[in-house]
């Protein structure tokens, strides 16, 4: 393999992605425009005729100033899409987007393939313009898992159960919300039953969702209204990310669907409720894909 890598100038530090998912519009904004900040390119060497099929694609990673691409986190899968030279005489095909906690760089991870037959090396230099293109099946769904899970909390509120979430995987693969606390065994049955019935109310009440970003107090006084659900001492002084899915807020990155009527489509539901060692898991998946 032969590695060719274009960075910023003087290699320096890289600037934060702006991630435009993150505002209320950029959520359902799927394209965007960008400029390429470092890409490195990883293509099979010339004189490698041992090169499989796997091989002999030319890998990237690419670094852009904005991104419309969720990366994976929070509970949330990865977004997938493309990326496209100006021009459109190449194309990187994304499969995994990643994101630096500590210095908030996203990587566009996949591979890239020639539209021309051109040079690859050509394209994604420092400084080019780009158009990102989120695959718009792949975040729909993802995007209801996630708010699925919102709806869970709405219900287990709307039942009496303000427990303190502690983690939400919003994976295709048999999602779930598990919260700090416990149901007694001989609850646990009719409150299935109730969550069920509050989670069809909510969704067919078809309540639009709210982001908002508001300073870290506000977003507190918000968030731990009812019950002290959110520990805030983790956050630093930026400005949270507030989303209300079917009325109930939480500081949230991810992606969402406009109101919890999108969620009858595809017949979202709550299907299972698990307690052990002091935690309570609520599932919940889809019934048609
Ligand atoms: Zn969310």
């Amino acid at each position: 393999m032969t590695a060719s890598t274009t960075s910023t100038e003087g290699g320096g530090k890289q600037r934060r992605t702006e991630l435009k998912h993150l505002t209320y519009s950029g959520n359902f904004e799927l394209k965007c425009t960008a400029t390429v900040l470092a890409c490195r390119l990883c293509s099979p060497s010339d004189e490698d005729a041992t090169a499989s099929a796997e091989q002999s694609v030319t890998k990237v990673e690419m670094n852009l100033d904005v991104t419309t691409m969720h990366p994976q986190g929070g509970g949330q899968p990865t977004d997938i899409g493309n990326i496209f030279s100006e021009g459109g005489a190449a194309r990187a095909i994304i499969d995994r987007v990643s994101l630096d906690r500590e210095t908030g760089v996203v990587t566009h991870h996949g591979r890239v393939e020639s539209t021309t037959g051109g040079d690859l090396s050509e394209n994604f230099s420092p400084g080019d313009s780009v158009s990102v293109a989120v695959d718009p099946s792949r975040r729909l769904v993802l995007s209801e898992c996630h708010t699925a899970g919102h709806v869970v909390d709405s219900a287990m509120a709307r039942c009496g159960k303000i427990l303190p979430p502690t983690k939400g995987y919003h994976f295709l693969d048999g999602p779930y919300v598990e919260y700090k606390g416990s149901i007694p065994p001989e609850e646990r049955g009719s409150l299935l039953t109730d969550l069920q019935a509050a989670f069809q109310d909510l969704v067919k009440d078809d309540i639009a969702t709210t982001i908002e970003t508001l300073s870290k107090d506000d977003a507190e006084r918000v968030c731990n209204r009812l019950a002290k659900n959110f520990d805030f001492s983790e956050f630093g002084e930026e400005d949270v990310r507030v989303v209300t899915v079917a009325g109930w807020p939480c500081p949230c990155g991810g992606t969402h669907v406009k109101s919890t009527g999108q969620l009858i489509e595809r017949g979202w539901s709550i299907t299972g409720i698990k307690c052990k060692k002091g935690v309570v898991r609520v599932k919940y998946n889809l019934s048609k894909r």
